[in-house]
């Protein structure tokens, strides 16, 4: 089969090289002979047939202009969620896979509601690299290593089936206060992990391959990469991140795009 991807809003969500997790996607698939096809969706655009959807980070006044369209999109992206798709969010995207951001300026956008999570802006931003055992159901082994800049708090709600991520060894994660980082439920993955987060984090790029092939009746056992590049990567993060966090500037602050998200508003 062909793995097809869906990247909603190239050009309005993607901040600090989240475009990568397309890469690592198709390269992951690629070294295993899997063939796969991107779809860049543009706003305005139909959903194009999915097995994969991801949508990237932005700031808040892109997810302003995104919030419409993106709606418009919400029921073909749920019809595929129901057909077996698997979906990634990060940050913004994952901000929009629940029901509602506010923002520092009190403009509040809907989201798609498919993950029971609310975001609300704090008087701070959270900047810096993050490390978090992931939830043991997910079966990773490594622990999850990446960059966060985000001012929204995302509190999870109660819906018994969803699940955080991962639990925070170092980083502010989703709300700076109790210790999760992300959430899923069943296919639906939604992290504040930059860096971007697939490529840092190998085994959660597979874990969402495998749950393609799966949900297409294959038996999604993928066979092994020689991940001593992305290994090394994620030792660089895991050595790094107290400083980062601690100083609020210096290590992680290598895209000037991320001066504007300092501002207020974001
Ligand atoms: N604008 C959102 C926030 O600051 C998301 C930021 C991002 O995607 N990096 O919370």
């Amino acid at each position: 089969m062909t793995i097809e991807i869906a990247w909603i809003f190239p050009r309005l969500l993607n901040t600090y090289g989240d475009g990568g997790n397309i890469l690592a996607l198709v390269y992951r698939c690629r070294m295993r002979g899997i063939t796969t096809a991107v779809h860049r969706v543009d706003p305005g655009a139909a959903l194009p047939r999915a097995n994969l959807i991801f949508i990237g980070g932005g700031q808040d006044r892109s997810q302003v202009v995104a919030a419409e369209a993106l709606g418009r999109l919400r029921t073909p992206i749920r019809e595929a969620i129901v057909d077996g798709s698997v979906v990634l969010g990060v940050c913004a995207g994952y901000q929009f896979l629940g029901d509602y951001s506010t923002f520092r300026d009190g403009t509040k956008v809907p989201g798609l509601g498919f993950l029971g999570v609310a975001t609300v802006a704090g008087p701070e931003r959270f900047v810096g690299n993050v490390v978090a055992e992931p939830n043991p159901d997910l079966g990773l082994g490594a622990s999850l290593v990446g960059f966060e800049n985000h001012s929204g708090r995302t509190d999870l709600g109660s819906d018994v089936d969803l699940r955080p991520l991962g639990t925070l060894v170092q980083g502010r994660g989703n709300n700076g206060q109790d210790g999760s980082e992300g959430a899923y439920k069943g296919n639906v993955f939604g992290t504040y992990l930059h860096g971007p987060v697939l490529p840092n984090n190998p085994a959660l790029c597979d874990l969402l391959i495998a749950r393609v092939l799966r949900s297409r009746g294959e038996s999604g056992v993928l066979a092994p990469l020689d991940d001593r590049v992305e290994s090394a990567a994620a030792a660089a993060y895991r050595g790094r991140s107290g400083r980062a966090h601690q100083s609020g500037a210096g290590v992680g602050r290598t895209d000037p795009r991320e001066d504007l998200e300092s501002r207020p508003g974001g």
